[in-house]
């Protein structure tokens, strides 16, 4: 899979974006002490370096592919399906023979490359290793050096490909940097309840049987839509608030920018607090004209049509973005909206609001 890594989402998230320059590197003392970055994607979590995130994704749930990195030179892929559910005595899937057809596509797009390629097989690879895993190690140096495991989760019931990469050299203490992070990797949420999504400076959890629609990521602005049925869920970052809001009312602000739900719904604004921050609470319906024909279109489908919208915006001045919860649902539906906004981290505990705002 190192060498087919193609992102693959229907909006792919630029390589370079300015947050990540700007980010401090840490250097060429080694890995840091701690991996401090929290990646969460399709019910996958890991720690990572300051310096990646998430640069590559397809498929969804049951199925797909996953690639987080530094954008120069060290990173991980992640690649995954789902067996069936097994019945009473059924035998869990040889990971050994999984490997055994991984080692084969590899040295296939090698021998098409010309490169030279060694692979090493693992009886275990001790970092992944958890009582509810079957896992059979590996590592390989072709045009890059790779530390990896191939395992089946009992609780997910995912088989799952994961490998850290480097310079065919190792440098950067690659070996190191893959014991931390592949040990950090989770392959189910510890929640079933709720999924983490966590990527560039955005966190949030989402009820699990919201599942990922469409999503939209760039530097200022990112997008994550979910959909249950009828339902749609969107959660909206956008960074450098002060800028983009100058000294426009957050609900004019809002009306003009959000992308998700509230651009086809019609409602009123009410004051709200959120994480300590003033906030306004949406509340209404579709809007007349096409989105009143998408309800009856599903009405048409036999689906409970989606005729309740709801939506929490607030700008947090510590973190300095503006995020936007919205939601549109059958009425027989729970609203998701306020536990979503909840759970959508605006800044970190303890820093501080200068502003006089309060923190969590
Ligand atoms: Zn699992
Ligand atoms: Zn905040």
């Amino acid at each position: 899979m190192a060498k087919t890594a193609q992102a693959t989402g229907e909006e792919t998230p630029s390589p370079s974006l300015p947050q990540r320059r700007e980010r401090e590197r840490g250097g060429s003392e080694g890995p840091p002490a701690r991996l401090p970055r929290l990646i969460g994607w399709q019910g996958f979590t890991l720690n990572v370096p300051e310096t990646w995130d998430l640069t590559g994704f397809s498929g969804n749930d049951g199925a797909g592919y996953l690639r987080i990195d530094d954008g120069e030179e060290q990173g991980l892929e992640i690649k995954w399906s789902t067996e069936r559910s097994s019945g009473k005595g059924a035998t869990p899937p040889d990971v050994e023979a999984r490997r055994v057809t991984y080692f084969r596509a590899l040295k296939d797009t090698a021998r098409k490359k010309k490169l030279e390629l060694a692979v090493k097989e693992l009886d275990t690879y001790r970092p992944v290793v958890r009582p509810e895993r079957t896992v059979s190690g590996f590592s390989w140096v072709g045009d890059r050096k790779a530390y990896g495991a191939v395992w089946y989760c009992s609780v997910c019931r995912r088989v799952v490909i994961a490998q850290a990469l480097g310079e065919r050299t190792g440098k950067g203490g690659l070996k190191a940097v893959a014991e931390k992070v592949l040990g950090s990797l989770s392959c189910h949420d510890a929640d079933p309840d709720w999924r983490v999504w966590s990527l560039y400076d955005l966190y949030v959890e989402v009820p699990r049987d919201y599942a990922l629609l469409s999503q939209q990521l760039m530097n200022v602005y990112l997008r994550l839509t979910f959909a249950k049925s009828a339902a749609r869920l969107s959660v909206e970052q956008w960074a450098v608030a002060n800028v983009a809001r100058r000294d426009a009312y957050l609900d004019a602000w809002v009306g003009a920018n959000a992308k998700g739900e509230a651009a086809q719904a019609r409602y009123t604004p009410e004051e709200a607090t959120v994480h300590g921050h003033p906030a306004i609470r949406l509340e209404g319906g579709p809007a007349v004209g096409l989105p009143m024909a998408e309800v009856v279109k599903q009405v048409g489908r036999l689906q409970r049509p989606a005729t309740r919208f709801t939506g929490l915006a607030w700008e947090c001045t510590v973190s300095n973005k503006i995020h936007l919860v919205e939601a549109m649902r059958p009425p027989a539906y729970a609203d998701p909206v306020p536990a979503v906004a909840a759970r959508t981290l605006c800044h970190r505990p303890g820093e501080e609001d200068e502003e006089g705002g309060s923190t969590p």
